[in-house]
């Protein structure tokens, strides 16, 4: 993988970070340069904590897949999150639709356990990850990945390619409809109008980083309808 570098093996993957994500580290210094070096600190625990969350992530469509006999090549981390690049994908809708789902599964579970360790640990916390006392600041941090887990699972719950919610919805239409293609060009399609809502939206509040997505989606959607099409003399003899 070119411009990315190797930050080592975990379960017998390649995980390597693209160089971009430096430039995620640059802005968020550039955000709390103001606040002082603790600020900087705090934020650099927090965006290694959240990339570490989207491997595990990423480990578990990974792992899932390995059950089905599918290999992961590797899997990248991109300043938008990580990409865990699967050999190829089951054909087998039931299969996809595990592996889809093992994703968000890992940030439910995260989330669950966090949760459990903050309460069980004392009251609910405040939310000021500054605060001088160190268990106390612990406490608030692990609360806010508890949201972080729960927006990750549903943000990547939204049913458009290349997300996995896009993979979920095809493989549920896939098992109905007992074609890959057909199923994958509604799944294409309802993703190209979310794109459009969530460009619209975007460009609307000026949120630059909704309308990236939205881009990134809108092409994720054409790139899946193509695979697929290319596909689709093979039917999956799996059956489902
Ligand atoms: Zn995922």
């Amino acid at each position: 993988m070119r411009a990315s570098w190797r930050l080592g093996r975990i379960a017998g993957i390649d995980l390597y970070v693209h160089a971009t994500f430096l430039l995620l580290l640059a802005w968020v210094v550039f955000q709390e340069y103001s606040r002082g070096l603790a600020a900087i600190g705090g934020a650099m625990v927090y965006t290694v904590a959240l990339f570490a969350i989207v491997v595990m992530h990423e480990l578990g469509h990974a792992l899932t897949a390995r059950r089905f006999g599918i290999l992961t090549r590797d899997i990248i981390l991109l300043p938008i999150g990580g990409v865990a690049r699967l050999e190829r994908m089951p054909r087998n809708p039931r299969q996809e639709l595990l592996v889809a789902l093992a994703g968000p599964a890992v940030n439910v579970a995260l989330a669950a356990v966090l949760y459990a360790v903050v309460r069980l640990t004392g009251s609910t916390p405040s939310t000021d990850l500054y605060n001088i006392d160190i268990i106390t600041s612990t406490r608030a941090f692990l609360y806010q990945l508890v949201f972080v887990n729960i927006v990750l699972a549903l943000f990547n719950l939204l049913p458009a390619f290349p997300m996995d919610g896009g993979r979920v919805l095809r493989a549920l239409l896939a098992l109905r409809m007992q074609s890959y293609a057909r199923a994958t060009a509604i799944a294409a399609r309802v993703g190209r109008a979310l794109a459009l809502v969530l460009g619209m939206v975007g460009l609307y509040v000026w949120n630059p980083f909704w309308v990236l997505i939205a881009l990134f989606v809108w092409m994720g959607a054409g790139s899946e309808a193509r695979a697929a099409r290319s596909l689709e003399p093979v039917r999956h003899p799996e059956g489902a």
